[in-house]
């Protein structure tokens, strides 16, 4: 039988000085074709990389004729032997560099259209081309590369966990539907007309079910579905690291992650992390850098204001102090790359109000004096200044005051990323951080009633157990959170495994007993019968690939993402279905007039 087509006995990325002489196969695709008179220097390329196949002017016509009919991503066969090329000609950025390969013979396996845009290391292609043409883009060496670190990143969770006796098991992602924080994504039964599954938030629930079950130490690269409106840098799907553990406290589970994270960034990136890592209260993470994700490869703090404010005539500020209004302040140094002027203190004012401040307030330090801004309500206190903020020369005291305590923080918090890196502040590395007791509940101003801030599940820290309901706003719970770089990078918590104490939790959340039952029926039933503790937590791992890459967006790391504007441009889906699947489905499609 003739064979199909010439298949590669050698990858693209093999090829060495010490294979002078074999004759070999090679299968990818045209990388670039440069003729130089009747000689073609072709770059054939594969996941493995790059080989230089010459077609020399001693070839046959027939070969020369093909090679001239080659345009890149072309994919081709070549048969030919290796040559080791003079040593002037080496090229030490291919690591095929020593040789290349003198054709005999080349088939094309298959020809490309026109380009929508052209394969290179990092396309600068709009960003919506190349996920409609995705197949391509992700020829570039920059997502090859970012899918094998994906890859490397997975298989070293993956390693980890099976050499710590834990379990892989499966959720279904055919689930009942509960109020877990965001929206659910619904999946019609065509069985039971009327009725839906939904598509997990997270395994949350199941995990928990395992640890009833006996299963004690498991965990799960878990895809989970949120159906929220498009913003930042969100995925309807995403992926986490799912792990839940028995018998466990806080402290066994923040070991367990830095041991896991210690092992993975050794053998993905080579780097040594510390062996814990620094935790910080919320409390002191809002206070310190205004937010519970601090980007801590930057040191600058935000400082309390209230005895500035109190010392100054500025009425706002005493006001402010004087009631249960919060002033905070923070210095910007002196640096080569901003100069402090009146339209980048603007810019810094913008980014405090998107998070509720009024204003951003401001005192120059010069010449061992205070100047300009509300300088003025500071009179004769310049040294007092000075020395309270440790400000120095050309440096810059920013202000915010508000009543709510968050709002002022949260805004010194944004102006203080930006500085970082408007002013080059930010280091290179991985500054990871636990953030610890955080409240359980949040206020829902909307709503009007109390929520779970992470999620109901989660045991309330042993000395508020009792007085739960007096001052939700009160109560810690046994959370936490792990960033990096700025990022939240997982959450999690050591779960509630007491039926009481999780109604009552249910309750201050607004859902009656019976409300709870139907909704959490199952989970309750579970916990009647002999629950174990238990505890964990969930990485994410399309931010934890982001973040090795050096990106800015979970795309760049994911195969098939979908848009910012939340569907697929490569098949266009979300898309209409016929008619005749809903009939089946028993779904009508309520048409209003745009549609
Ligand atoms: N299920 C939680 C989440 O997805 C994580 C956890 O508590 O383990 O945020």
């Amino acid at each position: 039988m003739e064979e199909a087509f010439m298949q590669r006995t050698v990858t693209c990325g093999e090829l060495r000085g010490c294979d002078d002489g074999k004759t070999v196969i090679l299968n990818g695709w045209v990388d670039r074709n440069r003729n130089h008179g009747a000689i073609h220097f072709i770059n054939l390329r594969d996941r493995y990389g790059k080989t230089q196949i010459v077609v020399d002017d001693d070839s046959s016509k027939e070969l020369e004729e093909i090679a001239s009919q080659l345009r890149n991503e072309y994919c081709i066969a070549v048969k030919g032997k290796v040559r080791k090329r003079p040593d002037e000609m080496v090229n030490k950025d291919m690591s095929t560099g020593e040789v290349e390969v003198k054709a005999e013979k080349i088939d094309i396996l298959s020809k490309c259209q026109v380009l929508p845009f052209q394969i290179e290391d990092e396309t600068n292609a709009k960003e919506d081309l190349r996920l409609k043409y995705r197949f391509l883009d992700l020829r570039s060496k920059g997502m090859q590369d970012r899918i094998r670190l994906r890859h490397e990143v997975i298989k070293a969770i993956r390693e980890y966990f099976y050499k710590t006796d834990f379990y892989e098991i499966e959720t279904p992602t055919l689930v009942k539907s509960t109020p877990e924080g965001a929206r659910d994504f619904l999946v019609p039964s065509r069985i039971y007309p009327g009725k839906f599954f939904a598509l997990p938030q997270s395994p949350q629930l199941y995990k928990q079910i395992l640890m009833v079950s006996g299963f004690d130490k498991y965990f799960q690269i878990a895809r989970c579905y949120r159906d929220e409106d498009p913003r930042g840098d969100r995925q309807l799907e995403f992926t986490q690291l799912d792990v839940e553990m028995s018998y466990v406290k806080r402290d066994d589970v923040l070991a367990l992650m830095e041991d896991l994270f210690g092992y993975v960034f050794k053998n993905v990136v080579n780097v040594e992390l510390p062996k814990a890592f620094r935790r910080i209260t919320y409390n002191d993470a809002m206070e310190k850098y205004g937010t519970d994700k601090p980007d801590l490869r930057f040191d600058l703090e935000i400082k309390d204001g209230t005895e500035l404010a109190n010392a100054s005539s500025f009425p706002l500020f005493k006001s402010a102090v004087s009631g249960n209004g919060t002033v905070r302040y923070i210095v910007a140094p002196k640096n080569e790359k901003k100069d402090f002027t009146r339209k980048y203190l603007a810019e810094l004012e913008e980014s405090a109000k998107v998070y509720g401040a009024d204003a951003l307030y401001f005192i120059k330090v010069e010449n061992g004096t205070i100047s300009g801004g509300i300088s003025k309500f500071f009179q004769g206190l310049d040294k007092k200044v000075i020395e309270k903020t440790g400000a120095k020369d050309g440096d810059v005291i920013l202000f915010v005051a508000n009543n709510n305590w968050k709002k002022c923080l949260t805004s010194l918090g944004a102006v203080r990323n930006k500085l970082g890196s408007d002013l080059d502040l930010i280091k290179e590395g991985y500054a990871f951080c636990w953030i610890i007791d955080f409240p359980l509940f949040e206020y829902n101003e909307d709503e009007g009633h109390w929520e779970a801030a992470h999620h109901m599940f989660s045991m309330p820290q042993a000395e508020y157990i009792d007085t739960l309901e007096e001052d939700p706003g009160k109560v810690k719970g046994d959370l936490y959170d792990l960033v990096l770089n700025g990022y939240e990078l997982a959450s999690g918590s050591i779960r509630i495994h007491d039926v009481e104490l999780q109604k009552r939790v249910f309750r201050i959340c607004n859902f009656s007993d019976e409300e709870a039952e139907k909704r959490f029926g199952f989970l309750l039933d579970c916990f009647r019968y002999g629950a174990p503790p238990h505890g964990g937590i969930a990485p994410g791992i399309d931010r934890l690939c982001m973040i090795l890459a050096n990106m800015n967006s979970i795309r760049e790391v994911i195969a098939f993402p979908k848009n910012t504007a939340a569907m697929s441009p490569m098949d266009d889906s979300p898309s209409f279905v016929e008619e005749k699947q809903l009939d089946e489905l028993s779904l009508e499609i309520r048409h209003n007039d745009e549609n």
